[in-house]
């Protein structure tokens, strides 16, 4: 795979270029954000640092964006919740703060990119793909179409990170059921379990926020989530008990 690393620390690029290469992987390294934005087509693959010299990292991603929907890691000191949520929503795939180990961020990589296959492609699919093919699921107004993975709100189409939508489709593939945390991070972060377990609740946040449907995740307290009825919460006269 292409990979393009974003990244202005000499040091840092080079422990990551030796460990991709490694891998297998052929990399380009550059400095400044008007090189990546050069060189984004290209690639297959970002991983972008925040703190560049020429523009801010977040910027960046917003330009990338807008051009392309290349599987995307940042990998940053920024640490605060703050600047994992704007990041997100800014469009990652993932969020890796330095420092960071080096197994750790290869197996987040491997994670997005298998995620990152489009349904139809040769890619091995994620393991809600296989059951939610050719599935379309409504709550309320939000329609989620599993195989096309995409979701509207009230018709209107909202963009989701492909890992909000992996956690939505989980969700929505037997709705009703209620998935346990470590259910939902085992299937969907996989390999990079271990220290995923905030970036879970941030996910959820991003899907209430973008869709504008609170009740769409509906969090079991102490155990997990559940995709939310929001035809019966819409209805001030509910008939159901317990709702
Ligand atoms: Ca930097």
């Amino acid at each position: 795979m292409h990979m393009l690393l974003v990244e202005d620390d000499d040091r840092m690029a080079q422990a990551l270029a030796t460990a991709l290469a490694r891998r297998g992987h052929t990399v380009r390294r550059v400095v400044r954000a008007t090189e990546a934005l050069r060189h984004a087509r290209e690639a297959e693959f970002v991983l972008l640092d925040l703190g560049l010299p020429d523009l801010d990292g977040l910027d960046l991603l917003r330009k990338l964006r807008t051009v392309c929907d290349l599987p995307l890691i940042v990998v940053t000191a920024r640490s605060e919740e703050r600047d994992i949520v704007q990041g997100l929503r800014a469009g990652a795939d993932d969020y890796v703060i330095k420092p960071f180990r080096m197994a750790e961020l290869i197996a987040r990589i491997d994670t997005v990119r298998r995620r990152s296959g489009r349904p139809g492609s040769s890619a091995p699919s994620g393991p809600s793909a296989s059951e939610s093919e050719g599935r379309r699921v409504r709550t309320g107004d939000v329609a989620i179409d599993l195989a096309g993975r995409s979701v509207t709100v009230d018709g209107v189409p909202v963009r989701l990170t492909r890992r909000e939508f992996d956690v939505l489709a989980l969700l929505a593939a037997q709705p009703g059921d209620v998935r346990s945390r470590e259910e939902i991070l085992d299937r969907i972060w996989g390999d990079a379990f271990l220290g995923s377990s905030r970036s879970l609740d941030v996910h959820v946040a991003g899907i209430r926020a973008k869709t504008g449907r609170a009740g769409l995740v509906r969090t079991i307290r102490g155990y997990g989530y559940q995709l939310g009825d929001l035809a019966a919460q819409g209805r001030p006269t509910d008939e159901r008990s317990g709702a």
